[in-house]
């Protein structure tokens, strides 16, 4: 199991690539803590897990409060003594051009992807240091790489990525990695709000070199790789899973 005896809190896990991770570190020995604001899907997911012999448990997290964040640490450590793994994944999206994008959503996007992404970062390393290290994971989006039309988006995700970079130089000689994970469109709720035309996910997937959008679970090995001692080389840099799209 590649992470046997890690304890693993997993931010925006109730659904989607979060629950797919959830599973998937479950599976490979890892104690999960599903952190989110939707209860009625993460305790299910907990149910889910535990039906199949993993060990998990629900967090009640609002990513951007920093002492939601203190709770959770607390809750992680007094139940099961260490903090191994962080995946910031929370994130929400809006599209629009600049002029179309409100002042508030700007905001909306900033505190969820941005500043959740920083506190829980900042939440966390005391509890790694504790433990001897750890890997943080945070999922960034390759609209954190190239421009586009999803103005806010592309910034807050834009900012994770730097963050990834300077926290991974901050923290590397404490033994705490951090990397960065940039998916392309991926089979989620999400999505839905991307491609409300008819036909526009197929397009979408057709365009792609392999031609199809991403699964959780194309993500959530990826996620696994990182925060697994396999990748114990690597800190400050970018995953990117995207069925080659960003590639051309
Ligand atoms: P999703 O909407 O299916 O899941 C997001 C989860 O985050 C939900 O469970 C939601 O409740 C939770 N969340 C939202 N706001 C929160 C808050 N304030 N506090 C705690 N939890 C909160 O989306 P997804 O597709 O699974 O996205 C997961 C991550 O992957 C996001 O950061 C997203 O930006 C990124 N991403 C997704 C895609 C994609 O195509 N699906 C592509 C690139 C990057």
């Amino acid at each position: 199991m590649r992470l046997e005896g890690k304890v693993a809190l997993i931010s925006g896990a109730a659904r989607g690539l979060g629950a797919a991770e959830a599973r998937l570190f479950a599976r490979e020995g890892a104690r999960v803590g599903i952190a989110d604001i939707r209860e009625a899907e993460a305790c299910a997911l907990e149910a889910e897990i535990r039906e199949s012999c993993g060990d998990a448990m629900y967090i009640r997290l609002d990513v951007t409060d920093e002492q939601q964040w203190a709770n959770a640490v607390d809750q992680m450590m007094t139940t099961y003594g260490r903090l191994d793994i962080l995946v910031n994944n929370a994130g929400i999206f809006e599209h629009g051009l600049v002029e179309e994008t409100s002042a508030e959503s700007w905001d909306r996007m900033m505190d969820i992807n941005g500043r959740g992404v920083f506190l829980g970062t900042k939440a966390v390393i005391p509890a790694m240091r504790e433990s001897g290290g750890g890997a943080i994971v945070n999922i960034s989006s390759v609209a954190g790489l190239i421009g586009g039309l999803s103005t806010a988006y592309n910034a807050s995700k834009g900012a994770v990525r730097l963050l990834t970079k300077s926290t991974a130089v901050q923290y590397a000689s404490e033994n705490i990695r951090v990397n960065s994970v940039h998916p392309g469109p991926t089979n989620t709720d999400m999505l839905d709000v991307f491609f409300r035309e008819e036909g526009a996910r197929e397009a979408r997937a057709a365009n792609t070199p392999i031609p199809r959008l991403g699964e959780p679970e194309d993500i959530a090995y990826g996620v696994l790789f990182l925060a697994s001692d396999e990748s114990s080389y690597m800190t400050g840099s970018e995953l990117i899973i995207d069925g080659g799209n960003s590639a051309g």
